[in-house]
C-alpha cells in the first residue's frame, strides 16, 4: 500500500471540521495516552490544544533530548541551477518569472563545497530547480563525484525522478534525499502547480518511497506550509512521516518546516502561520515522532530559531545562500525565497553552545556502512 492510498481514505474538509470538533477533554486524552498514535495529532493540533502550549513544549523538549541528546547538526544548502520548468505560483524561480537564470558548472559547484569545507561544513544539500535537461543525471553524478571528498555525507532536494537514477547517486555517494510535498491537498495542488512535471501530485507524493526502495539512508519530507491549513497540513505530514518510519525502517526520517517566505511573483501565502501555530506544529509532531529529525532552515528569523533549538529541532542550516552561486558569487542569479536568518555559521554554531548544546558538523560518515557490511 503506498501512501498515497492512505490518503485518499481522508477527506480533506473533513479532517479541517474534526480539529474544531476537538475539546479539552480530547486534549488531555492524547497527552496522557502511552504511546501516541498519528489520530492523537487532531486534538493536537487543534485550537482546542493552545492553552496546553507550554506542556506539550516541556514534553517535546524532553523527547528530543531521551531521542537525540543535546546535539544540532549544521547543514549548508548548495544552490546548483536555479533554471525551471515548472510554474510553481509561490516560487522565485517559476519559468514565467523573468529572473537571471544559471546553472553552475561542476567546476563551480565544486568551488562553492570548498569554501563551505573551509568553513566546517561536513554535510551540504544540493538544491536545484527542475529542469532534467539541463541538471541531468550525468550532470549530477560529476558533481557528486568532485564533492565527495569534501563531504562525508550529500544530500540532494532536486526534482522527483526513478527509482534507478537514485540507485546511481547512491552509488556516487549520495545517502540523502529531500522532497517537500508542498501541500498535502490533492484538490487544491494543481492551483498552485498548474503547468510541467509537477503537476502531477501523485509522482510527487510517490517520490519518497522511490527514495527509500533505492536505498536512501535519509529521506525528508515537507510542507510548504501557507498553501493550505496548517493544521490539516501537519497531520497529514505526520501521516506521512510515520507512514515512511514504518515502510522504511533502515532509513532516518527528517521533516521540515518550511514556512512560505516573498519571493519574485510577489505571491500572497493564502494561509499564513503564525509563530505560535508553528511551535504548536513542531511540538505536536514531536509527541507523535519522537524519532524523526526535525530540520529548520534560515527562512526563519534568528529570535524564532533561537527559541525553537529546545523544543525539538535536529537539523539547522546556517550561514544559507538560496541563489546559484550565491558563496562564491559566480555571478548574479535570482535567489528562490529571502533568507531570514543572515548569522554565519560561527555565530550560529555559538548561539547553540550558549544554549547547552554541541553544534555537529559532521554526523556520519560512509565508512560506518562499509563497517556494516563487512559484519563489524
Ligand atoms: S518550487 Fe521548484 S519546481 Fe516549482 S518553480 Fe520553484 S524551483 Fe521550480
Amino acid at each position: 500500500m503506498s501512501f498515497h492510498d492512505i490518503l485518499k481514505s481522508y477527506r480533506w474538509q473533513e479532517v479541517g471540521q474534526e480539529f474544531l470538533a476537538c475539546g479539552e477533554a480530547d486534549v488531555r486524552r492524547a497527552l496522557a495516552a502511552r504511546n501516541p498514535m498519528p489520530e492523537h495529532l487532531i486534538p493536537l493540533l487543534s485550537p482546542a490544544a493552545e492553552p496546553f502550549l507550554e506542556e506539550m513544549a516541556q514534553r517535546a523538549h524532553r523527547l528530543t533530548e531521551q531521542r537525540f541528546g543535546r546535539v544540532i547538526s549544521l547543514f549548508a544548502p548548495v544552490y546548483v541551477s536555479n533554471e525551471c520548468i515548472n510554474s510553481c505560483v509561490y516560487c522565485g524561480f517559476n519559468r514565467t518569472n523573468p529572473v537571471s537564470r544559471l546553472t553552475l558548472t561542476p567546476q563551480q559547484v565544486e568551488a562553492e563545497g570548498r569554501l563551505l569545507h573551509d568553513l566546517g561544513f561536513r554535510h551540504v544539500l544540493l538544491v536545484s530547480g527542475e529542469n532534467p535537461h539541463v541538471v541531468t543525471l550525468e550532470y549530477l553524478t560529476w558533481v557528486v563525484d568532485l564533492l565527495r571528498p569534501l563531504f562525508s555525507s550529500i544530500s540532494i532536494e532536486i526534482y522527483p525522478m526513478e527509482r534507478d537514477e537514485y540507485e546511481e547517486l547512491i552509488d556516487h555517494g549520495v545517502d540523502g534525499l529531500v522532497l517537500y510535498q508542498e501541500t498535502y491537498d490533492e484538490i487544491r495542488y494543481p492551483e498552485f502547480h498548474p503547468r510541467g512535471r509537477k503537476k502531477d501530485f501523485r509522482w510527487r507524493l510517490e517520490t519518497p518511497e522511490r527514495g527509500g526502495n533505492a536505498g536512501f539512508r535519509r529521506l525528508g519530507i515537507g510542507a510548504l506550509l501557507g498553501l493550505g491549513d496548517w493544521r490539516a497540513e501537519g497531520f497529514f505530514l505526520g501521516l506521512h512521516a510515520r507512514y515512511l518510519l514504518k515502510t522504511f525502517w533502515k532509513s532516518h526520517v527528517t521533516v521540515s518546516f518550511p514556512r512560505l517566505k516573498p519571493a519574485a511573483g510577489g505571491f500572497a501565502p493564502p494561509y499564513p502561520v503564525t509563530d505560535a501555530h508553528l511551535v504548536q506544529l513542531l511540538v505536536a509532531l514531536r509527541l507523535i515522532l519522537p524519532d524523526v529529525g526535525f530540520t529548520l532552515s534560515t527562512r526563519e528569523p534568528a529570535h524564532l530559531r533561537d527559541h525553537l533549538v529546545p523544543l525539538g529541532i535536529t537539523t539547522m542550516s546556517a550561514g544559507s545562500s538560496t541563489e546559484p552561486g550565491g558563496y562564491s558569487h559566480a555571478r548574479e542569479a535570482e535567489a528562490q525565497f529571502q533568507v531570514a536568518d543572515e548569522r554565519s555559521p560561527e555565530e550560529i554554531a555559538e548561539l547553540i553552545r550558549q544554549k547547552g548544546y554541541e553544534a555537529v558538523w559532521k554526523d556520519w560518515d560512509p565508512a560506518f556502512l562499509e563497517r556494516q557490511a563487512a559484519g563489524e
